[in-house]
């Protein structure tokens, strides 16, 4: 089974159950008034841990069963509960359509990427001129949000693959990392779900994916460092080779003027 299908029965495609909107399952929220100190401490550790546990993004099985405009209501409700709960007065010109305006954008922009529906056609061509070499696809902007803060993260993608007689349109590399990236994320699992989305739309395990991004969740809060950045890679089939990544490298690194 290739990852896509994977995912999808992972999401739960197929089963069509339907469920009213009222059926927000509520009561599966997190209890945090239930917690002992000891998980709340492991909460805690693991979010500047930023320790991701699965590769395929945690969904739950329902995920897909309300519409986004259904989304977007709970979610407008819910956010004007915590804008409330922190003493926020709703009423206020500037900050009444704030619930409406984030729930909005988490829907339909920066969380789009959780729907299978919006995963963009990687579309292969046979590569009819026998280039042979690794194709770079270097400097794809990366606008991810760590998934234990909710803070973005921010940086570039570099993606290469080899073709085993597959080419692709270049930005439909640039258009997976965007899909990838609009969900709560962990940089590892970004890293992961690029090279497998790659990989499999190429029939080749000859992928490299190599991310370099700023965590606002470790210069906002924290340890409030402002200068590190955090880099994950995954070199894969011809790429675990020494002298075929240190290419690669080498590439990403080269500052062509244009
Ligand atoms: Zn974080």
């Amino acid at each position: 089974m290739n990852n896509s299908a994977q995912e999808l029965l992972f999401l739960g495609f197929g089963s069509q159950r339907k469920v009213s909107s009222t059926a927000l399952p509520h009561h599966n929220l997190l209890d945090l008034k239930k917690l002992d100190l000891h998980e709340l401490t492991t909460i805690e550790e693991l979010g500047d841990a930023h320790v991701g546990s699965r590769e395929l993004t945690p969904l739950r099985e329902d995920a897909f069963e309300l519409s986004d405009n259904e989304k977007i209501e709970i979610i407008q409700e819910h956010f004007a509960k915590i804008m409330e709960t922190l003493g926020l007065d709703l009423t206020d010109d500037s900050l009444k359509g704030t619930p409406y305006r984030v729930a909005k954008m988490y829907v339909k922009e920066i969380f789009e990427g959780l729907n299978p529906k919006n995963r963009p056609e990687a579309r292969t061509f046979s590569n009819g001129y026998d280039y042979s070499d690794m194709v770079i696809e270097k400097n794809i902007q990366v606008t991810s949000f760590c998934e234990h803060h909710f803070l973005p993260f921010i940086g570039k993608a570099h993606v290469a693959y080899i073709s085993k007689g597959k080419v692709i349109g270049l930005s439909k590399i640039n258009r997976l990392v965007d899909y990838f990236a609009r969900r709560p994320q962990v940089q590892e699992r970004l890293t992961l779900q690029i090279a497998d989305a790659l990989s499999e739309a190429m029939e080749t395990e000859d992928v490299a994916v190599f991310i370099d991004s700023k965590h606002l969740c470790v210069s906002t809060r924290g340890i409030k460092d402002h200068s590190s950045s955090t880099v994950t890679s995954e070199f894969r089939g011809a790429f675990k080779d020494k002298d075929v990544q240190q290419k690669f490298i080498d590439f990403v690194k080269t500052d062509t003027q244009l």
